[in-house]
Formats: C-alpha cells, sequence, structure tokens
C-alpha cells in the first residue's frame, strides 16, 4: 500500500498496486495551483484508491478539472479531469516517502521555466501525452 498526506497531516490517501502514469508536469494551471515551478504527478486507477483521514475540499481550475486540497493547510493533493475517466492524479510531492517515486516523461514541456534546468534523459513531450 503506498500512501501520502499533507502538510498537516489531516489529509491523507493511499492506493494499492502499480501506478498509470508517472510524470512531471510543467503546464501553468499546475504551476499556480502548486506555487512551484514544476509538479510531478502518480496517477492510479479510482477503483484502487482511497482518502483516509479529512476528506480534502475541491477547486474546479478548468472546464472537467477538480483540483484536491487539504482544507486546513492548502496543501495541493490531487487532481482529476474528464479526460482521464476512473483516475486520479496524486501529487508525488505528498508521498510518505518522495524519493519512491520515479518519474517516466515530461508533460506540457513547452511551458517549462527558462530558469529550471533539469539534466535527465526522460521523454519530453511538448504538450499533453495523448
Ligand atoms: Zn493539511
Ligand atoms: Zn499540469
Amino acid at each position: 500500500m503506498m500512501k501520502g498526506h499533507c502538510f498537516c497531516g489531516q489529509t491523507r490517501w493511499e492506493y494499492s498496486g502499480d501506478e498509470t502514469w508517472s510524470c512531471y508536469c510543467h503546464c501553468d494551471d499546475c504551476r499556480r495551483t502548486c506555487g512551484a515551478p514544476v509538479t510531478a504527478f502518480i496517477g492510479v486507477p479510482i477503483d484502487r484508491f482511497r482518502w483516509t483521514g479529512k476528506s480534502p475540499k475541491r477547486y474546479q481550475s478548468s472546464f472537467g478539472v477538480l483540483r484536491h486540497f487539504c482544507e486546513t493547510c492548502g496543501s495541493p493533493m490531487a487532481f482529476d479531469a474528464e479526460h482521464y475517466p476512473g483516475e486520479i492524479h496524486l501529487y508525488a510531492a505528498s508521498l510518505e516517502n518522495p524519493a519512491d517515486f520515479k518519474p517516466l516523461f515530461h508533460v506540457h514541456y513547452d511551458s517549462k521555466l527558462p530558469w529550471l534546468h533539469l539534466t535527465d534523459d526522460l521523454p519530453k513531450y511538448p504538450h499533453s501525452k495523448t
């Protein structure tokens, strides 16, 4: 079982089994909702995922897209979208041990900030992967 939590520890999640999606996202929506130059996501099927502890608040950041965050401390926790049915995308930084995360590719690389320098050889999609 993989587990994650927010900064204050009240909002928690867990999932079992393999991830369906492990990537960096450089899009402006993620940048602003996370307040960070880049974010990283773990995608998992919703039927192998559950919130534990306090339920998160949700904010519709664009049409069909919900951002989940801790009501108490405001930490971004997850993203789900109508264009990814049956999945939830968790912010990898909320893992109990974020070092366990293994990113496999980048999306929205065209939006990467010029002052962010990355040296990996992972595939870099200019926009979305699909
Ligand atoms: Zn919290
Ligand atoms: Zn994004």
